[in-house]
């Protein structure tokens, strides 16, 4: 099953609306049934809120995920700093539970001053340490989802994330096209090119490929990769991807997960015409 959904609050919410409370009753009534909370900036949540939203979340059947903190990087040099990264990983998901979310995005790490080899040995050793801390703290029913990035600084190829979510089952990957659109300067054009994504999991993670968590929009990109995200409607032409190709994708192959739109201030519009589309398939 795909669900869809926006990531936090789009223009048209913010019209007549400021406060998450409401956004469960806004998603419904969009005919949607996903949505990405953030905690881009830091996990400033109240457990009573939390507790709060979970039960409101749940009665309209809205699966809930979280992007994790921005300041999360796995790939620092420093042994302390990437600690305390892992901490947030954690603490994200104690909160998470209280929220009644499964699924933490996070993004893995920048390269700084390392070369993309030295940096992806750090997010590997980090990422294989973190499955200790999650049993440590009964973890055992969360999902990390690392992120494939679109910047060509960061870590987070499709050939990294299966890599990392190769190595324990509570990983999975955060598929985020508009990303690797970007990093490959607009490589995602047929669905031969959305298929082969999935196949690069598949060589590394073997049939639990088929469970992903998806972001969708289109990104603006330069020679390093992504610039910014734009919107269905956006003027700025040619950027894509384009959503079509990859539904197909995703039908044939039996992917499940949800796909969460960051499409730059209409989010809950372009969701909707995904799944429009989508369910236009399954007929
Ligand atoms: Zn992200």
């Amino acid at each position: 099953m795909m669900r869809f959904g926006p990531s936090g609050f789009c223009e048209e919410f913010l019209k007549e609306h400021k406060h998450t409370e409401e956004m469960p009753s806004w998603i419904t009534s969009h005919g949607l049934d996903a949505y990405e909370y953030a905690f881009n900036k830091g996990i400033h949540l109240s457990d009573e809120k939390a507790e709060k939203l979970k039960k409101l979340f749940d009665d309209k059947n809205i699966e809930v995920s979280v992007h994790g903190p921005y300041y999360i990087n796995l790939a620092n040099p420093d042994d302390m700093m990437a600690e305390k990264s892992k901490m947030y990983i954690i603490s994200s998901l104690q909160k998470m539970k209280l929220l009644g979310a499964k699924k933490l995005v996070i993004h893995p790490g920048s390269l700084t001053k390392n070369t993309r080899e030295v940096a992806f040995d750090l997010v590997m050793k980090r990422m294989s340490e973190l499955r200790i801390l999650l049993d440590e703290f009964g973890m055992n029913d969360m999902y990390v989802c690392p992120e494939t990035m679109g910047k060509h600084g960061q870590i987070g190829t499709v050939e990294e994330i299966a890599k990392i979510c190769a190595l324990d089952e509570r990983y999975i990957p955060t598929l985020d096209f508009g990303h690797i659109n970007a990093y490959g300067l607009g490589s995602l054009k047929t669905e031969e090119d959305f298929e082969n994504v999935f196949m690069t999991l598949k060589k590394y993670m073997g049939e639990r490929y088929k469970k992903v968590h998806i972001h969708f929009s289109k990104v603006m990109y330069g020679e390093k990769g992504e610039l910014k995200h734009l919107d269905f409607d956006s003027d700025e032409e040619g950027y894509g991807p384009d959503f079509e190709p990859l539904a197909k994708v995703l039908k044939k192959l039996g992917i499940e997960g949800n796909v969460i739109c960051e499409s730059r201030g209409n989010q809950t519009k372009d969701a909707q015409s995904m799944q429009k589309i989508f369910s236009k398939l399954i007929d």
